[in-house]
């Protein structure tokens, strides 16, 4: 199947060795499942390529906006990964779990004085800067503060990771970032620079995401490296991280492509030690920010099929208990993924039907034109592949839906990492 953790036997789908129709009784539906070896494997694919490569010091830093509970950041910890942040709530929950903030970045384009001041107080390592306001707001907070605080400054290159044609200025509209071609990068290390209270010492950028061209991260590097050398000339300041951001694309389908993670990292890595030999600047660490693929294949959702509609002579419909509630991604790009009926996985005979969910919206569509088996019906448990990233963390209560829970398998045995929100849980802050 679609990944190594996935199998049928005896009709049934099997995921991460555990049978996912036993799980899906045991804990209900919707229910998203975890593999906890997998998470493991995919950062190790990481760790051990960034280790080998010849950038000294390199590491890579788990962009947790992907799927972020408590559990997940106990693992990244104790994978040596970073961690990065985007909000208070990221940064609280990863301290709650005990990360050690010193590997926590602190993304984001609106940072507004609560937020930095919530990050310094949690010793978040890295603020990565976004625009000048942050520069001089995080300068002014942390002199109050009575700290150095450590950043890099987020650029945008100007590559557009899928089509060669906009590269000169495709991504330079970003809100993301300051550009590099239109001198203002060079402005904002200028001022980083000046400030007594900020160590400048790297730069950041993150041209997309689902990369499987293998010279994306190449052609930002050369821009990167370029500006990196002028700041060194012009400013006098050496930076030692090269930050390249996250990206790295994963199969929702097969057919689709495939990327061979470590080996670009090696080519990467090494296109970056001669880059800086010639332009006569150190060779900087690199830093980069796996999202996607450190979740994605590692998750998987089950749900309970409620009524099979057939409208004869249009189209067929199967409504499940959970949807848009659980996985937005289709409702928001039309993102594809591969379904499977976990309890009839040996059917002959198929049926086409667009998979729905339960929400009073037309758009709740999690996959459209999906084969099930031709006696699909009440009860069946229907799979979705490859949930792991941007499922959870995206999921909302839309129509007061209680998000689903999250359970962890590890060595076949099943744990409950988060517990299903209850119906006082959605209450909770309602004042009655
Ligand atoms: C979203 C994001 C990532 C992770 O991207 P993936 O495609 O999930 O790997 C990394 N860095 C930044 C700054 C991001 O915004």
């Amino acid at each position: 199947m679609l990944y190594d953790n996935l199998d049928t036997t005896g009709g049934r789908l099997i995921f991460a060795g555990a049978d996912t129709v036993a799980l899906a009784e045991k804990y209900g539906t919707p229910l998203y499942l975890m593999d906890e070896e997998k998470i493991r494997a995919n950062c190790r694919a990481y760790r051990t390529a960034l280790d080998a490569c010849v950038c000294p010091g390199s590491s890579a830093i788990y962009a947790s906006k992907a799927c972020s509970f408590a559990g997940i950041y106990k693992i990244i910890a104790e994978e040596g990964l970073g961690a990065d942040v985007v909000s208070a709530g990221e940064i609280y929950t990863a301290k709650k779990a005990g990360f050690p903030m010193e590997r926590a970045y602190f993304q984001g384009n609106n940072k507004t004085d609560a937020d930095i001041r919530f990050a310094i107080d949690a010793g978040v390592g890295y603020f990565v800067c976004d625009n000048f306001e942050e520069i001089d707001a995080l300068d002014r907070i942390a002199e109050e503060a009575g700290i150095k605080q450590k950043i890099l400054i987020r650029v945008t290159p100007g590559i557009d990771p899928h089509t060669y044609a906009a590269v000169a200025t495709g991504k330079v509209d970003s809100k993301f970032g300051i550009a590099v071609e239109t001198g203002q990068a060079l402005e904002a290390a200028r001022l980083a620079v000046s400030k007594k209270n900020l160590v400048f010492e790297g730069i950041h950028c993150h041209v997309g995401s689902m990369v499987f061209d293998s010279d994306v991260f190449i052609r930002a590097a050369d821009v990167m490296l370029g500006l990196m050398a002028e700041i060194k000339n012009k400013l006098g300041h050496e930076l030692k991280i090269l930050d390249l951001g996250g990206g790295y694309g994963v199969g929702y389908y097969d057919g689709q492509g495939k990327i061979d993670i470590p080996a670009n990292i090696r080519a990467v890595a090494e296109h970056v030690g001669e880059a800086a030999k010639r332009l006569g600047i150190e060779t900087p660490s690199l830093r980069l920010e796996p999202g996607r693929s450190i979740v994605a294949d590692a998750g998987i959702t089950l749900y309970t099929v409620g009524s099979v509609k057939k409208i004869t002579g249009y189209k067929n419909y199967v409504s499940i208990d959970g949807g848009m509630t659980d996985n937005p991604r289709y409702a928001l790009y039309q993102s594809k993924y591969t379904v499977v009926t976990a309890n009839k996985t040996d059917a002959k005979d198929t049926i086409t039907a667009d998979l729905v969910g339960r929400c009073c919206e037309s758009g709740d569509i999690v996959q459209p034109e999906v084969s099930f088996p031709a006696d699909i019906a009440r009860g069946d448990t229907v799979a979705v592949l490859t949930t792991g990233a941007y499922n959870y963390s995206m999921a909302s209560n839309y129509n007061r839906i209680p998000r689903p829970p999250i359970v962890m398998i590890s060595n076949g045995a099943d744990r409950l990492a988060v517990k299903r929100e209850s119906l006082d849980d959605l209450i909770l802050n309602d004042i009655i």
